[in-house]
């Protein structure tokens, strides 16, 4: 879990090397296939459910699932969501960060900012509680999106992550706190607040796959894949 995680940390920095005004997001796919290839492992996205890419890659509005494209250019103010996993020897990494496109609104460097925030809040709530539950997770994410005026997807959630890239148990960005599954030592669980600037709800495009916000507002997105220990919680995916 540990190669599996750094592998695809880095393939995310890889990807985020790239992003600038006028790359296309086939071209940011490519690369991040390129480099997980070159480390000896396989994309896990690729193929899986039938999704024809290395990488997610969602813009603006999309919230996840963006299929990578070459008619789909990226532009000065865009947001980018990336998500990729990387297999190895049988595990996997999965991982995701949203990134500027040069120069965004404040808004817009805000939702990104909160989205990041929850997941750490989440973390450092799993670590504080004395028999830490997912409730505990969704409950300090919901509450640090909510304090910034951001609403929580809800249809979507976080997983755990291992020999498989969605294992139970699911984990939504919501809960209350002692409630739900209890989190124990040698677990490996991927995070994931999903953020939206305006409703939670969502709703698929045409092509079954991009999911959007609703309202056309914006969307963020952060996940870690991480394991949890008796000392703690490691973060897999986190290299930079
Ligand atoms: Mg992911
Ligand atoms: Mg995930």
């Amino acid at each position: 879990m540990k190669v599996a995680g750094r592998i695809t940390g880095e393939a995310l920095l890889v990807a985020k090397e790239l992003i600038k005004e006028g790359v296309t997001t086939k071209q940011i796919d490519d690369k991040i296939r390129m480099y997980i290839k070159k480390c000896g492992a396989k994309p896990t996205f690729l193929g899986y459910g039938g999704f024809p890419g290395s990488a997610c890659i969602s813009i603006n509005e999309e919230v996840i699932h963006g299929i990578p494209s070459h008619s789909r250019v990226l532009k000065n103010g865009d947001i980018v969501k990336i998500d990729v996993g990387a297999q190895w020897k049988g595990f996997t990494g999965d991982s995701a960060a949203t990134f500027a496109v040069g120069e965004i609104s404040e808004e817009a460097k805000k939702l990104i900012k909160t989205t990041e925030e929850c997941f750490f809040k989440g973390i450092e709530a799993i670590e504080k509680a004395e028999t830490p539950r997912i409730g505990d997770l969704g409950f300090a994410i919901a509450s640090h999106a909510h304090a910034n005026g951001f609403s929580v997807v809800e249809q979507y959630t976080g997983h755990g992550v291992g020999s498989e890239l969605h294992e139970d148990p699911s984990i939504p960005n919501y809960g209350t706190s002692g409630r739900g599954v209890r989190i124990y030592p040698g677990m490996t669980l991927a995070i994931e607040p999903m953020i939206n600037e305006g409703t939670k709800s969502v709703k698929v495009l045409k092509d079954g796959w991009t999911v959007v916000t609703a309202d056309g507002k914006l969307s963020a997105h952060y996940e870690h894949s991480v394991a949890v220990t008796n000392n703690g919680i490691i973060l897999l995916t986190k290299v930079d």
